[in-house]
Formats: structure tokens, C-alpha cells, sequence
């Protein structure tokens, strides 16, 4: 088999509301590209990548060269080939390599019949536990709604939340308010869900002072762990030595480097695989046996993905057997999907691992013009900046923190 055409197209789907976070905000959207390898054999395979854009999509283009005439089982000759440890110095594609590997195991999972999670060891579960991910939201520009500001509405939120989906874990995004603010709505959480798991995520953007303090303030509530507080393996080592609550990472722990620097002088207590950002579903299963051997904690992280990444990490989640915490994901914000089918669902919190051959999901034509005409209207946004602050840069650690009085609502094209 061989790979005849490989093709990128950026869509940008809508997002119940903007969601906050410490580096800035997503403005309403999530904008992604979606990725085709086609093969000789008449198989398409489909993966996903965050970003997206002219120079993007040319990015793919530009590797048409190298995987013309490839063979898209031989997926250890396409790491090097793709992002080679030495050539990334020049031009990192970590990311890429991820997209393309989706797409490849796609494909061998339809030629061969299978799902990805088979070709991957075997499913040890049929369907994958996620936490309700939630964040402080801006309200919708159109109408208001949407709303997360205060700890009443996180409560209320989160209370929707586990109606509709079941979630039984709740993991809160911070790092935009005063530290004291997030941690009332924390306990709010905590208080509104006793026998419930939590989690906490301020992106990195504490000192190791005001995470000690703020770790030392949640340990006798029902933690998974304390998500990147601080910024840096060393960082994160301080702070663990000082708190009883593990701590877990998706930001200094991305690739087999930092994982054997972990081992060898620990810092983190639970690694957070992203099929992205590890560059691909494989990654993430070798560095999981890795924690598996050293008894470190897994768990899957989301990048804020569409229904092919999220095929990707179901798939990841159904074969790993150390994975005891539930999975994150952004999946719930979105309004709509662009795979066949409309939206997947969740089901007592989880949601079901695809069976169908390959990673079991299918392009929407219809959503993905829909989508791809809205990029071409809106553009892309701005990932690291805040719609209602300007000039504020995001530094680590920060202390300029959003006002939690600051009720305006942005006005973001839609
Ligand atoms: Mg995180």
C-alpha cells in the first residue's frame, strides 16, 4: 500500500460560549485542520491537528515529497522521516507527525478490518470515563448566554453538566482569577459534589509559593491531583515535596526526554498523554507502559479537539491498563461536530470506544464546508490573548489577574 495524496482543510466550529484560561481565551471556537492521507488502495485516512490556516495547510503540502510513494504501515520509518530528533531542531513537526499518524493507523485499521484500538494491543475497556472539563466562560457575544464567572454559576454549570453527561469527576480550569477567588469556587465545587472526584488546573501560572499555599488549602478535599501549577520540572518538584496531593502534568511532560528526566528525579506524579502533542496515539501507549513500570499515574488530555481526535483518544484510553483516572476533554463545549453522525455521546461519563474498522469515524462533507466557508469568514483567533484585556501579556508566573466583578460581555464575530 501506498500513499498516493495527502490533503489539509481548516474549519473553525463553534463553542457554547468563549472559555478562559491563563494564557488568554478560545474566542467562541476551536479552530482545527483536518487532515486526509489518501492510498492506493482507494483507503482515505483521516486525522487532526489544532491551528490551522494558509500556512498550515501549505505545511502539508510541503510533505506531499516525503510521503508520496510511502508505505503508511511502516509507521516507525515515518517518525524519523517526519520529525527525525535532530532535524526538529530546525523544523518541529512534532504536531504534523501526530496528524499524520491518526490518518495512517486509520487507514491500516479499514485495510486490515480492525479498529485502531486492536492494531494498538486490544480494548481493556468498551468505553472511556471523562471529567466534566470546565472553565470560567465568557457569555456569548450574541446573546449572553453562557456565562461561567462566579461560584454559583461554575455550581449550576457543572450541576447541567453531570445531568446531561454524567460526569463523576469535575475538573476545573484556572488561572485567570486571584488565586483566593478560584479557590472559593473550587470548594463551592467540592461542597456541591461530596462524593464526587476533582481536579484542579491553573496552566502553570502560579510561583511555587502561591501553589504550596493554594495546594495546602484543597488537601482534604477529594483531589485526583493538582494539575500544573507551577511551570518547569524543578518547579514542580519544589512544590511536590511540600504537598500530599499528587501532582499531575500535559505541559513538562511531553516527550520520552522529560519522561526518563521524571523518572529519574520525580517531580510529577501523573503524566498526561495528548495524542497531539506526543505525536501520535503510539507515543502516548509507549510512554504509558513506561509510567506503567515506574508506577507512575496516566491519564488522556485533551487539546480541545473535534470528533477525530477525540477517536483518537478513545481509542488510546480503551488500551491503556493504567489508566485509573477519567479522561479530559473539551468536547462537551462544542456545539457541533464535523463527523458523520452529528456529535458522540457520553453515557454515564464515558463515552463508547468506535468499533468500526480503522478509527471509526467519517468526514460530514456538508459540516466540513459548513465549517471551512465559517474559517474562510472568521479567520483564525487569537489563542494567547483575552478579548477584554488588552496590552495584559500572560507572564508565568502572573499576578494580573481578570477581574471577577467584570461582567461585560465581548464582542467577538460569529
Ligand atoms: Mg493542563
Amino acid at each position: 500500500m501506498q500513499i498516493v495524496d495527502l490533503r489539509a482543510t481548516t474549519v473553525t466550529v463553534p463553542l457554547q460560549a468563549p472559555l478562559r484560561h491563563a494564557n488568554g481565551c478560545h474566542w467562541g471556537r476551536f479552530v482545527r485542520t483536518l487532515v486526509e492521507v489518501e492510498t492506493d488502495s482507494g483507503l482515505v485516512g483521516l486525522g487532526e491537528m489544532g491551528g490551522g490556516g494558509e500556512s498550515s495547510e501549505a505545511t502539508f503540502r510541503g510533505l506531499k515529497s516525503y510521503l508520496v510513494g510511502r508505505d503508511p504501515r511502516r509507521l516507525e520509518e515515518l517518525r524519523f522521516l517526519i520529525s527525525n530528533p535532530t532535524a526538529s531542531l530546525y523544523n518541529n513537526r512534532m504536531q504534523i507527525l501526530a496528524a499524520i499518524e491518526f490518518a495512517c493507523l486509520d487507514v491500516m485499521g479499514q485495510a486490515w478490518g480492525v479498529p485502531v484500538s486492536e492494531i494498538l494491543g486490544g480494548r481493556l475497556r468498551d468505553s472511556v470515563p471523562f471529567a466534566a472539563y470546565l472553565f470560567f466562560r465568557y457569555p456569548h457575544s450574541r446573546d449572553g448566554s453562557g456565562e461561567v464567572r462566579t461560584a454559583e454559576q461554575l455550581v449550576e454549570h457543572a450541576q447541567r453538566l453531570k445531568a446531561q453527561c454524567g460526569f463523576t469527576t469535575h475538573k476545573l480550569k484556572g488561572g485567570v482569577f486571584p488565586p483566593d477567588y478560584e479557590l472559593e469556587c473550587y470548594r463551592a465545587l467540592a461542597a456541591a459534589f461530596p462524593d464526587d472526584r476533582l481536579r484542579f488546573d491553573p496552566n502553570s501560572v502560579w510561583s511555587v509559593e502561591e501553589a504550596l499555599r493554594f495546594g495546602r488549602s484543597i488537601e482534604h478535599l477529594n483531589n485526583d491531583y493538582l494539575e500544573d501549577p507551577v511551570f518547569g520540572l524543578n518547579g514542580m518538584r519544589r512544590v511536590r515535596g511540600k504537598i500530599r496531593t499528587p501532582l499531575a502534568t500535559n505541559t513538562v511532560i511531553t516527550n520520552f526526554e522529560q519522561l526518563a528526566a521524571n523518572v529519574l528525579d520525580l517531580a510529577v506524579d501523573v503524566t498526561l498523554l495528548d495524542t497531539t502533542f506526543w505525536g501520535g496515539i503510539r507515543p502516548c501507549v509507549k510512554a504509558a507502559a513506561l509510567c506503567e513500570a515506574f508506577q507512575l499515574g496516566v491519564s488522556v488530555h485533551s487539546s480541545g479537539e473535534l470528533g477525530i481526535q477525540l477517536a483518537t483518544m478513545l481509542h488510546l484510553g480503551a488500551v491503556l491498563p493504567n489508566l485509573t483516572f477519567a479522561a479530559d476533554a473539551h468536547y462537551h463545549h462544542l456545539t457541533d461536530d464535523i463527523i458523520e453522525g452529528g456529535k458522540l455521546h457520553y453515557e454515564a461519563g464515558a463515552i463508547r470506544v468506535p468499533t468500526a474498522p480503522g478509527l471509526g469515524v467519517k468526514l460530514n462533507r456538508d459540516k466540513v464546508a459548513e465549517y471551512s466557508e465559517l474559517y474562510k469568514r472568521l479567520g483564525s483567533y487569537a489563542y494567547d490573548q483575552d478579548p477584554l484585556r488588552p496590552g495584559w501579556t500572560p507572564t508565568i508566573p502572573n499576578t494580573r489577574w481578570a477581574d471577577p466583578a467584570d461582567a461585560r460581555i465581548p464582542k467577538i464575530a460569529h
